[in-house]
């Protein structure tokens, strides 16, 4: 899998197992609802079709559901749609009973005046005001295009106090409580106090969601700070965005967005027209494949389709082209830079520095956390270490949560394995997944008391395999089979003393249970040869067997 993540939004073109299940395969982390599109019962039916595949492919698939908000749009024309003509001035009202060549369902009157721009159907076609009198506002079109019926409408850069939640909105959130989704997106955040609000609505109904608070309109971007600190996570909602603030600073605001909430440690998704051309083709351009790695440079956690998986032709080659990205530019360039200081939890990010300098130091080839939050997985992730994360949790919706941040792999193990004397089962239990083999190390992050809701403030090196003993190491780390006997069949020797009449030659390391002189050390380091020495514990060991010496601990294991 990828250490980017990949969501894609369900509609007719995905919504059937089979096409599902192929995009997990591509690496699809999170399903995404819009809310704009479904009828009451959509999400109830996408999650058991999602949840019944988690559990019978194990996957961690999540479901985020995206909320509307209260958007602006304007109403319905004779037949569906108005043809706009530039130069030419319209009509334009936001009270019912005025009459008017277009007509807007929120009132917006009081944040016009003379030349402020109303842009419609995603800033396709933009007007410019001319005048306001009497609940009818003239404006001159500064575009050809079409309006259709309920097209969105944006006032770029103006702080619409509009609220957050609409009642359509709760009926979605209550319905997404009922099945356990993961995620709640929320549409035109423009302060921190519009996440309260939702954060709010869900602790009231006693329910849990993460909310991802899309940023999207030129106050949201100006506040993009306070956001980031109430935010679970944060998405670069570029098809608003794009009409909200001029189009060439789109770029630049992903980058700054993304910079800021890797600094508060808050996972991010880039969102909209990533590959919009495989809405209708088996490929995307060069400009998408361009987009795309460059927000993978970013840094972003995870990448969004929206038209592409939900109505396009080709959604499940449109996560594979993700996916088949994501891959090639992680194997491209592995070192992304981490935040200078966590603004959040310093104890946490001192642990996570710790964890990437010797995942870096040491060769490691996993990082396992053990984490009951989710927290000490978020901050490793957050520190974006080379190393892939296991995050050990209890809970299969933890799973899906942390399953949408970068590097994170999650893996549910019951409560029985939640002490830390058992950490060899869990390593046992992970090693096939992560691909360990007897002798290799990872680093296992945690909370102590571990497994215990608390501060990530424990790291330790572990080699994997059965613990055989351990003693002074020289040379480099070895694989091979015993020759207690010295019957040949084996490449490595244990002896109780140096023995100056064996010839060395035959084997490629020796376990010397006593201590030896530095001209004997230097002589294997010499020969290309291991050597461990001064021992303890190693009589167990049993010609035939396959030992791994670890040369960086002097610790033996068996496979
Ligand atoms: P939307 O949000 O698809 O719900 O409009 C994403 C965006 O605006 O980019
Ligand atoms: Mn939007």
């Amino acid at each position: 899998m990828t250490k980017t993540k990949i969501v894609a939004t369900i509609g007719p073109a995905s919504f059937d197992e089979s096409t599902i299940i192929k995009m997990a395969d591509k690496g699809l982390s999170t399903i995404r609802i819009n809310t704009a599109h479904i009828d009451p019962g959509y999400i109830t039916d996408v999650s058991k079709m999602v949840y019944k595949i988690n559990s019978e492919h194990n996957r961690k698939l999540g479901i985020m559901v995206d909320l509307k908000g209260p958007e602006l749009r304007t109403g319905k024309f004779p037949g569906g749609t108005l043809n706009i003509d530039t130069g030419k001035t319209y009509t334009i009202s936001d009270i019912d009973s005025v009459k008017s060549d277009i007509s807007i369902n929120y009132k917006i009157s009081s944040y016009l005046d003379k030349d402020t721009v109303i842009a419609i159907n995603d800033g396709r076609v933009r007007f410019n005001v001319v005048s306001l009198e009497n609940g009818i506002i003239k404006a001159k079109s500064m575009d050809n295009g079409v309006i259709h019926d309920r097209s969105r409408v944006n006032i770029p850069g103006k702080y619409i106090e509009l609220g957050v939640l609409t009642d359509r909105d709760k009926l979605f959130i209550e319905e997404g409580l009922k099945n356990n989704v993961n995620f709640y997106a929320l549409s035109f955040v423009q302060s921190r106090e519009n996440v309260y609000e939702l954060q709010d609505y869900i602790f009231d109904k006693k329910g849990q969601g993460d909310i991802i608070s899309k940023i999207e309109t030129k106050s949201g971007y100006d506040s993009i700070e306070s956001i980031v600190k109430v935010s679970d996570f944060i998405m670069v909602a570029r098809g608003d965005l794009g009409v909200e603030l001029p189009l060439k600073e789109v770029a630049m605001a992903q980058k700054r967005i993304i910079n800021i909430s890797h600094k508060y440690a808050v996972p991010t998704i880039v969102a909209t027209q990533m590959l919009e051309s495989m809405v209708n083709s088996d490929s995307p351009t060069r400009a998408e494949v361009s987009d795309v790695t460059n927000a993978i440079l970013d840094d972003t956690d995870a990448l969004m389709l929206s038209e592409e998986t939900a109505m396009g032709k080709y959604p499940v080659e449109a996560v594979t082209y993700l996916y088949e990205i994501s891959k090639y530019v992680e194997s491209q360039f592995m070192s992304f830079p981490e935040p200078e200081n966590f603004m959040v939890d310093p104890i946490a990010f001192s642990v996570a520095k710790g964890v990437k300098i010797m995942s870096s130091t040491i060769d490691v080839n996993s990082i396992i956390a053990l984490t009951i939050s989710g927290h000490t997985a978020k901050i490793i992730s957050a520190i974006r270490p080379v190393n892939d994360i296991y995050a050990v949790v209890q809970s299969e919706w933890l799973a899906r949560s942390l399953n949408l941040m970068k590097g994170v792999i999650p893996v549910v193990l019951p409560r029985e394995y939640a002490q830390s004397e058992n950490i060899y089962e869990i390593i046992s239990k992970i090693s096939p997944l992560a691909n360990l083999k007897p002798g290799e190390k990872t680093i296992v992050v945690s909370g102590s008391p571990s497994f215990y809701l608390g501060g990530t403030n424990n790291i330790r090196v572990l080699s994997i395999g059965t613990f055989m003993g351990r003693g002074y190491p020289a040379g480099r780390s070895i694989t091979g089979k015993i020759d207690i006997d010295r019957s040949g069949q084996g490449n490595i020797i244990i002896l109780d003393r140096y023995d100056s009449s064996i010839d060395f030659s035959k084997y490629d390391a020796a376990i010397i249970k006593s201590d030896v002189t530095n001209r004997i050390i230097d002589t294997f380091i010499q020969a290309g040869k291991t050597l461990v020495y001064n021992t303890e514990f190693v009589s167990e060991i049993k010609t035939g067997s396959t030992i791994s010496i670890d040369a960086d601990t002097g610790i033996i294991t068996c496979i």
